[in-house]
């Protein structure tokens, strides 16, 4: 059988995790959540006083941090997904808190987080049959990407699913947070220096604002399927 990467990329909490999660499983690929090391670096830096109170990111400070993080993930046999280890401590709620989710632009705009987190991406996806979501997995990570998906939904419509996932979560966050951190990320994604988040050329859209999970699931599959017997 052909083996083939899978690029996803797109706007914040349009269900890209969830998408490459269900065509991991359904095709035994690996699934790489590029956004969970940029929100691990993001922790550290939260954890290490490296981000301070008044939101003044020093970059030198960040970057000279970077030798000491390390990031790994784990399989998780009871939610069958991987869990995201920094420093061999398991984070994976904690990275998707808000206070993360606040701060994680601003350190994902830093050239040197970038070449770190793309090195370790691209060896993780040296062996193909991987599937991995983020902003810059079609155009900088893996250019030549067998399918390259662009995946969007409209932002009250992604933000009002996000809400809900805080709120089931326990986490108490007001729709008002989210919204304005899903805008603000989507904006500083675009529009940062370093790997801005664009579509690449030769992506296909699928934008999921009125798609179940599984009937985005479904488009996204087919299209896999006509790549895998090309
Ligand atoms: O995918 P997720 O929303 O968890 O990503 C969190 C943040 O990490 C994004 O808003 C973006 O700033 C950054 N990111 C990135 N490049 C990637 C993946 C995520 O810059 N490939």
């Amino acid at each position: 059988m052909k083996k083939i990467v899978i690029a996803l990329d797109g706007h914040s909490a349009c269900g890209k995790s969830t998408l490459a999660k269900f065509l991991a499983k359904e095709l035994s690929y690996v699934y790489i959540d590029s956004g969970a090391m940029y929100r691990a670096v993001t922790l550290y830096c939260l954890n290490n006083g490296i981000i301070n109170n008044d939101a003044d990111i020093k970059k030198e400070d960040v970057v000279e941090s970077l030798g000491r993080i390390n990031i790994s993930f784990n399989y998780n046999r009871t939610s069958g997904n991987s869990d995201t280890f920094l420093n061999g401590l398991r984070v994976e709620d904690e990275i998707r808190e808000m206070r993360v989710s606040n701060f994680v632009s601003a350190i994902s705009k830093i050239k040197e987080v970038r070449e770190k987190l793309v090195e370790f991406q691209q060896n993780l996806g040296k062996n193909k049959s991987v599937v991995m979501d983020g902003r810059d997995i079609g155009t900088v990570v893996f250019p030549d990407a067998e399918l390259k998906l662009w995946i969007t939904a409209k932002v009250d419509i992604r933000a009002a699913r996000r809400y809900k996932e805080y709120l089931e979560g326990g986490h108490e966050v007001s729709l008002e947070d989210v919204i304005e951190n899903v805008k603000s990320r989507d904006f500083n994604d675009s529009n940062r220096k370093e790997s801005p988040l664009v579509k690449a050329e030769d992506a296909i859209e699928i934008d999921n604002s009125f798609l179940s999970k599984q009937e985005t699931f479904q488009k996204a599959i087919s299209l896999v399927n006509e790549k895998l017997i090309s």
